[in-house]
C-alpha cells in the first residue's frame, strides 16, 4: 500500500515500511564501501602479529619487488597504480607467499588492503599449466564476489593464461563440464553444490582457500555451516586465509575452528572521538519546529556540507520535501534504494553536487564525507527500548582524531527526549550545549 503526496513539483512515495526504522544490512554496507572506496585507508596503530611459530622469524616488506613476484603480477600491481604494500599487506604478504604456505587469520577494516593482498597470494599460486581449479574464494554475496573477481582480473591483467569463475546463484553450468578454470569465487551454497552435488570442482585439488569477509559471513544463516563442510573436505597442505573486518567473539570462534594452525594478524581501527566536536542541541516542540530551527541553522551559519539523521524512512522523506520546496539541493539516502544506487548518491554529495544528504541510520556508519561541517540528528538515535544508541551517536557524529577538523553538531530535541540527550553528554562526558535558534551568535 502506498500514498503519494504531491507537494510542489516535488513527489515522494509513502509506504508502509516509511514507518520502520531501516535496518543495517552488512553485506550489502560492506559492497557500498567498495563501491565508493576511492584510496587505501590509513591507520596510525601498529600491526599486531600473533605467529603460529614465535620463534620463527618474522619478516615484513616495504616493497613489492622483495616478493619476487612474477613479472607479469608485478606488472599488474603498479598498473593498479600500488607503488607499496599497505600496512597490513607490509605483515601479511610474506607470510601468505611463503614457502611452504602459512595459514593467516588477519583482520583490519575495510579499505585497508585485505582483497588485494589474498588476491595477489592467489595468482602468485597459480599454475597456469594446470587447466582445474586451484583457489577457492568464499564470500558473502553474488555482488561481493563479483568485486572481488574484479580486482582478480584487474591485477591478473597481464597474466593472460590465468582465469575466473564465479559460482553464484544463477550461473548454471551442465553436469560434467569440466571446469578449466584456476580461479573460483563464489557463496558458500553455490559452491558447496558445485563440489559435493555437480561434483565440478574437486577440492582435493585446491591450493589456496580463502574465506572473506568472515564476518558478514557468519551473520548469513547456514554459511559458516557450508563453509566447514568445503573446509574440511581440503586436502591438509592447502593454504587457508581467512579475513574480516571486525573481530568479535563469534567471528573470532568462527576463525579459529576453520582456520588450522594460523598466524594472526590485526590491525586496529582508528578511534572516533568527540573531542573535537562542537554539540549542541535545541530543544523544540514537533516536527515543524525542528524544521524551523533547522532552517534557522541554515540562515544563520555558512555550511559547507550537511547531513542530517532521521529515525525514520518516513521522517527523512518528509523532510526531504520540506527542505526542496524551500529550495535547498538536498538528497535522500535511505534503505530502499539499491546498493548502486546509493553509491551514485553518495558520490554525487562527495563532489558537491548536493550540500545537504538526508538520510536514516542504513548509511550512518562507515561513509566517509570529509568536508561535512554539520551534521544534524533530526532525531535522536535510539533504540528498541527507546534507550540512548551510544554507538550510533558515535559514528554519525565522531570524527578520528587523526584526521579530525573541527566539526559541529546539532541535535533537535523533543522536550520528551531531553533526558536522552543528558544520558548521552554524561555518556561521552562531553559537553552538549543548548543553543537558542534565534542567536546564532553563540557559535563563534
Ligand atoms: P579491503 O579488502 O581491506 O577492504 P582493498 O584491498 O579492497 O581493502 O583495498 C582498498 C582500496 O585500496 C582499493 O581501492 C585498492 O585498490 C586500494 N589498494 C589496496 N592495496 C593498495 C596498495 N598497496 N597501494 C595503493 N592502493 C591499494
Amino acid at each position: 500500500k502506498s500514498t503519494t503526496v504531491p507537494k510542489g513539483d516535488v513527489s515522494v512515495n509513502y509506504t508502509e515500511e516509511d514507518e520502520e526504522d531501516d535496518v543495517v544490512d552488512l553485506a550489502a554496507n560492506s559492497l557500498l564501501n567498495k563501491l565508493i572506496r576511492q584510496s587505501l585507508v590509513e591507520s596510525s596503530h601498529q600491526v599486531e602479529v600473533l605467529q603460529k611459530d614465535p620463534s620463527s622469524p618474522l619478516y615484513s616488506v616495504k616493497t613489492f619487488e622483495e616478493l619476487r613476484l612474477k613479472e607479469e603480477l608485478l606488472k599488474g600491481i603498479y598498473a593498479m597504480g600500488f607503488n607499496r604494500p599497505s600496512k597490513i599487506q607490509e605483515m601479511a604478504l610474506p607470510m601468505m607467499l611463503a614457502h611452504p604456505p602459512q595459514n593467516l587469520i588477519a583482520q583490519s577494516q575495510s579499505g585497508t588492503g585485505k582483497t588485494a593482498a589474498f588476491v595477489l597470494a592467489m595468482l602468485s599460486r597459480v599454475n597456469v599449466l594446470e587447466l582445474f581449479p586451484q583457489c577457492l574464494c568464499l564470500a558473502p554475496t553474488y555482488e561481493l564476489a563479483l568485486q572481488t573477481g574484479r580486482v582478480v582480473e584487474r591485477m591478473g591483467k597481464f597474466c593472460v593464461d590465468v582465469q575466473v569463475m564465479y559460482a553464484v546463484r544463477g550461473n548454471r553450468i551442465p553436469r560434467g563440464t569440466d571446469i578449466t578454470k584456476q580461479i573460483i569465487i563464489g557463496t558458500p551454497g553455490t559452491v558447496l553444490d558445485w563440489c559435493f552435488k555437480q561434483k565440478l570442482i574437486d577440492l582435493t585439488k585446491i591450493r589456496v582457500f580463502v574465506l572473506d569477509e568472515a564476518d558478514v559471513m557468519i551473520d548469513t544463516q547456514g554459511f559458516s555451516d557450508q563453509s566447514f563442510r568445503i573446509q574440511r573436505a581440503l586436502p591438509a597442505e592447502c593454504q587457508m586465509l581467512l579475513f574480516s573486518a571486525t573481530f568479535e567473539d563469534s567471528v573470532w570462534q568462527f576463525a579459529e575452528r576453520i582456520i588450522p594452525n594460523p598466524n594472526v594478524i590485526k590491525l586496529r581501527k582508528e578511534e572516533l572521538t568527540l573531542n573535537n566536536i562542537r554539540q549542541y542541541y535545541v530543544l523544540c516542540e514537533d516536527r515543524k519546529d525542528k524544521y524551523q530551527a533547522l532552517c534557522n541553522i541554515y540562515g544563520g551559519i555558512t555550511i559547507g556540507q550537511a547531513i542530517i539523521f532521521c529515525q525514520t524512512r518516513r521522517n527523512a522523506k518528509w523532510l526531504t520535501v520540506e527542505m526542496m520546496q524551500d529550495g535547498h539541493q538536498v538528497s535522500l539516502l535511505s534503505g530502499e534504494l539499491t546498493v548502486d544506487q546509493r553509491a551514485s548518491i553518495i558520490q554525487r554529495f562527495r563532489d558537491g553536487k548536493e550540500k545537504v544528504l538526508i538520510t536514516t541510520n542504513v548509511c550512518a556508519r562507515g561513509i566517509d564525507v570529509k568536508q561535512v561541517t554539520i551534521v544534524v540528528n533530526f532525531d535522536l538515535p535510539v533504540n528498541q527500548a527507546e534507550e540512548p544508541d551510544y554507538e550510533t551517536y558515535l559514528h554519525r557524529i565522531g570524527r578520528t582524531g587523526r584526521f579530525g577538523k573541527k566539526g559541529l553538531a546539532f541535535n533537535m530535541i523533543e522536550v520528551d527526549k531531553l533526558p536522552l540527550l543528558m544520558k548521552i553528554q554524561d555518556h561521552f562526558n562531553s559537553n552538549i550545549k543548548q543553543l537558542d535558534p534565534e542567536d546564532m551568535d553563540e557559535i563563534e
